[in-house]
């Protein structure tokens, strides 16, 4: 028997795929019947407990077979979440993706991405240049904000992605890979191309209506970088990954731990005997029971977002000059023009991605923070899709920043037309970041442990 936390115990009973009992829930996505030598090795993995993986989204310690074909999905028999999904090649197409993201990438920078001829003055910007237009008015802030999450962090994680797949491949792979593996884990929700996508197409026809505009060939290569991102976090199959790592040595240690506890490693997935507080043996990272301070943490945060989520919409986001004339524009107020320009489509993603989507954020983590101090007597699996919801659609709220960089950088004509940023703009990037922040940090453990603990009141 293994020791769960709490004292429960599991059952130590080695299962296949078609075992009697269901502690796992696999899903049989395809009918592929390769499995792959990363896959077999998984299954005797030397630094934690053989076939056994924790929750991430309820914490239940369960067993998982060791033999799997691919396209094999691995949900939690409790709350659903994927645990294992067993791809086919999972060494090798993810890095042939992750290449051909690094050559779009390279493409998008370096081209021409948007340029408008606004009464005969032309303005063009580059996806490099572009955050760089806030600079003018002093808001580096916003600056950081697109330039770290549309430029810097893609790079970073495709970069890593393809260094981690491709020293694999060497004989003796470097040893610190596991550092960059874990990174480019964590580094996936703040990587906003598909975001910055949608924003440059509102301000596309916003600009249409002001300016003759041409599209660059870096829209497109952005669009391609897109669609290759997606396909390769299809392709990844982060299991595999992990066990080729420790089978090739790029591990943090290379010992198993010893201690009191069956913990998961939030880093990696591996459950090891372990005291609470010790550093995960695979990918170095701090292996705890649940995260300590999560839901104090989550109150300051959420609180801190109510409070900028008043100027946020309050001040305006952007002041459009037309002719000399100044016209300030909130973020309600960019929706209702976009409804005067009859883009009614538009019009119901921008007030969905900036005005509806926080609001719910805020009221949903809220919801989720009381259930893990106060514990919830039913509906824990829907509990447990909210949190996961509102992790998926927070970033999207980052649209109206990103169409206010693309205006920004492009209508600055003097008197004739230009657009600078306004003060609800930092505000409301702020509340975006600091909402995903919430998301994020938000052990979702807690509510299956405050429900449990009510239980046995
Ligand atoms: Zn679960
Ligand atoms: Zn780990």
């Amino acid at each position: 028997m293994v020791m769960q936390r709490g004292g429960r115990s599991i059952p130590s009973r080695s299962t296949g795929p078609s075992g009697p009992d269901k502690w796992y829930r696999p899903q049989q996505r395809s009918r592929h019947s390769h499995v792959t030598d990363a896959m077999s090795s998984s299954a005797k993995p030397s630094l934690g407990l053989a076939n056994l993986a924790g929750c991430p989204d309820c914490g239940l310690l369960q067993r998982v077979p060791g033999h799997l074909v691919a396209g094999t999905t691995v949900a939690c028999r409790r709350c659903d979440a994927v645990l294992h999904r067993h791809q086919l090649d999972p060494l090798g197409r993810p890095l042939a993706l992750a290449l051909a993201a690094l050559c779009l990438y390279l493409a998008a920078v370096s081209l021409p991405l948007l340029s408008i001829d606004l009464r005969g003055r032309e303005t063009s910007s580059t996806l490099l240049g572009l955050p760089g237009g806030f600079d003018r008015f002093d808001h580096w802030e916003l600056t950081a904000v697109t330039a770290t999450t549309v430029l810097l962090l893609p790079l970073l994680r495709i970069a890593m992605l393809a260094a981690v797949l491709a020293g694999l491949r060497l004989r003796r792979p470097p040893r610190r890979l596991y550092r960059l593996y874990r990174w480019q884990a964590k580094l996936r929700p703040w990587a906003m191309v598909e975001v910055f996508l949608l924003g440059v197409f509102v301000a596309y026809t916003r600009l249409t209506a002001l300016a003759d505009v041409d599209v660059g060939p870096a829209l497109w290569a952005l669009g391609g970088l897109m669609l290759v991102m997606v396909a390769t976090d299809a392709a990844q199959d982060e299991h595999a990954v992990w066990a080729a790592l420790e089978q090739r040595g790029a591990t943090s240690g290379d010992t198993p731990l010893q201690g009191p506890n069956v913990i998961a490693c939030d880093g990696c997935g591996l459950v090891s005997q372990a005291a609470d507080g010790a550093s995960c043996p695979r990918c170095a990272a701090q292996l705890r029971l649940r995260r300590p301070g999560s839901v104090a943490r989550g109150w300051a945060l959420i609180i801190a977002a109510t409070i900028l989520y008043l100027p946020a919409n309050a001040y305006p986001v952007m002041i459009i000059t037309t002719l000399g004339r100044e016209t300030p524009h909130t973020i309600l107020g960019g929706a209702e023009d976009l409804v005067g320009a009859g883009l009614w489509p538009l019009a119901l993603l921008v007030f969905c991605a900036s005005i509806l989507v926080p609001v719910l954020k805020l009221l949903g983590l809220g919801v989720l923070l009381v259930a893990a101090r106060r514990g919830a007597s039913r509906r824990l699996r829907d509990l447990t899709r909210l949190h996961r919801l509102v992790n998926a659609v927070g970033r999207w709220s980052m649209i109206d920043v990103f169409m206010l960089a693309t205006l920004v950088a492009l209508v600055q004509a003097g008197l004739i037309a230009s657009i600078a940023p306004g003060l609800g703009a930092p505000a409301f990037a702020a509340v975006v970041v600091l909402t995903m922040l919430a998301a994020e940090g938000f052990d979702a453990r807690l509510i299956w442990d405050a429900a449990e603990r009510r239980d046995t009141a």
